[in-house]
């Protein structure tokens, strides 16, 4: 049972050696074999290479040496580079890609001792909301395998709620890490954009790509966040700001925290019943800690999904032209040079990243640029301006995170717009550069998980993570 424990707890067990990282590694990787034919979280399974970090991890902890994450087992999504380990993005053009390289939130993750059990499934190069664009299949739900895990970073979710692992890296370019922690019952972190490095994450769009925690509990990700985050010289958008000890922070009081709740976001004719009421529950339970609850008003929230798919389809477009079968990956045959271009790109995306490269394309093109790109950008300000203003008014913003539970596989697949409107609550956020936790918030009657999010400003990830963790403990 010691893949079941958190990282507060197997840290605890590790230091006082109740138990070795050799056997909690062999515990996950046990359950990995047993589960992964099902559930499909992962692409790569790293058995040997586990066990080795393992125990070296081991005699570390005997030597005094460790710190949190020493001897913990974590996955990695596959969009993100890890040096030696193939690391696909989920899609076809990078199928033989074995990077060179480490992302330099996953150096530093490993400079503690972490232990890599493998890499996740997402949908590819982080497209989508279900995990059903992915070249490696659907992830299905831990708790019913006709649903989805969400996405795009479902495969880290899934991982981390079937006890695969203890905690996982994921991407949040519009919710990828958000969505699937509501649907799957766990924690997951989209940080404020600059707070960690994104060198090696596998560019989406570079204006909103974040990278962060998704673990059990709120505890689990400020041990994770305070290991990553901070300055790195290899990406010139990371912030200098000193990194807190964010898990030192999180008992203090919430008692008068002045928390919005932002009308449109329950004005939506899509937001499930269930869903509310679990959401109004968790308000209640603030109010109840002494929270003074305010509603409030963000206009232009409606815009977030227009703008959204606007400016990532045209990011897109640019990041993803150095796939092209020659400087990395899967090359094609071809008569010509341009042949060859083609039928790589044409073989190695999947529908949806093509869908993409053609509405940015079109999108960022002269004569366009200005009525869709530039017109985007401005909007796009207006959405951060209604954020900065309400949060001269309060501390936090609560929402759901997502308007329903995870939903059937097949479900969306064939109705992009749906797909698209799947991150109605989780793009504003994203658009701003805001930080946002989702939490757990109950079930719906047939036992699927609700998500909370939980918005701050800029830097304010200690404050969502202690908001978080008194929601988890009452
Ligand atoms: N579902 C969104 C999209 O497809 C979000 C993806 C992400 O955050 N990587 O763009």
């Amino acid at each position: 049972m010691l893949h079941k424990l958190t990282i507060t707890d197997a840290s605890k067990g590790l230091a006082k050696k109740e138990f070795s990282s050799v056997e909690l590694t062999q515990a996950c990787l046990d359950r990995i074999e047993k589960r992964n034919d099902d559930i499909n979280a992962y692409i790569t399974v790293t058995a040997d290479h586990a066990i080795a970090t393992a125990k070296k991890a081991d005699a570390r902890i005997a030597k005094g040496e460790h710190t949190a994450l020493t001897g913990i087992p974590y996955s990695v999504k596959d969009a993100i580079c890890t040096k030696g380990i193939r690391s696909t993005g989920a899609g076809q053009i990078l199928d033989n890609y074995v990077p060179p390289f480490s992302a330099t939130v996953i150096e530093k993750i490993e400079k503690e001792g972490a232990v890599l059990v493998g890499k996740t499934n997402c949908d590819a190069f982080g497209h989508g909301a279900s995990n059903e664009h992915s070249m490696y299949g659907p992830v299905k739900h831990p708790l019913d395998q006709t649903k989805v895990a969400g996405g795009s970073s479902g495969g880290s979710a899934a991982s981390v709620a079937d006890d695969q692992c203890l905690f996982s890296i994921g991407e949040d370019t519009g919710g990828s890490i958000r969505q699937p922690a509501s649907f799957c019952g766990i924690a997951g972190l989209r940080t404020s954009y600059g707070r960690n490095s994104r060198y090696g994450i596998m560019p989406m769009a570079s204006s909103l790509d974040t990278v962060g925690p998704m673990a059990k509990t709120s505890e689990d990700i400020a041990f994770v966040l305070e290991a990553m985050a901070g300055h790195d010289k290899k990406d010139a958008t990371t912030m200098v700001d000193a990194v807190p000890k964010y898990s030192q922070l999180l008992s203090a009081d919430v008692k008068g925290l002045r928390v919005g709740v932002p009308k449109e976001y329950f004005q939506l004719d899509g937001l499930e019943e269930e869903v509310k009421v679990a959401i109004e529950g968790q308000i209640e339970a603030l109010k109840n800690m002494g929270c003074e609850i305010t509603e409030v008003s963000l206009p232009h929230t409606k815009y977030a999904i227009p703008v959204y798919y606007i400016i990532v389809p045209s990011e897109d477009s640019s990041n993803l032209a150095r796939l092209d079968g020659i400087r990395y990956g899967v090359r094609a045959e071809g008569e010509e040079l341009f042949d060859m271009y083609a039928n790589s790109r044409a073989a190695g995306f999947p529908e949806e990243v093509k869908r993409r490269i053609m509405v940015g394309t079109y999108a960022l093109s002269a004569g366009y640029y200005d009525a869709y790109y530039r017109k985007a950008q401005k909007v796009r300000t207006l959405i951060r301006q209604d954020f900065d203003r309400v949060f001269d008014m309060v501390d936090i913003l609560v929402t759901p995170t997502s308007p329903y539970p995870a939903f059937d596989i097949g479900g969306k697949k064939d109705d992009v717009l749906a797909m698209y409107l799947a991150d109605v609550f989780a793009a504003p956020a994203a658009v701003a550069g805001m930080p946002a936790l989702s939490v757990p918030a109950g079930n719906t009657k047939d036992g699927l998980p609700i998500g909370l999010q939980i918005i701050g400003a800029r830097l304010s990830e200690d404050l969502l993570l202690r908001v978080g963790h008194h929601l988890e403990k009452k």
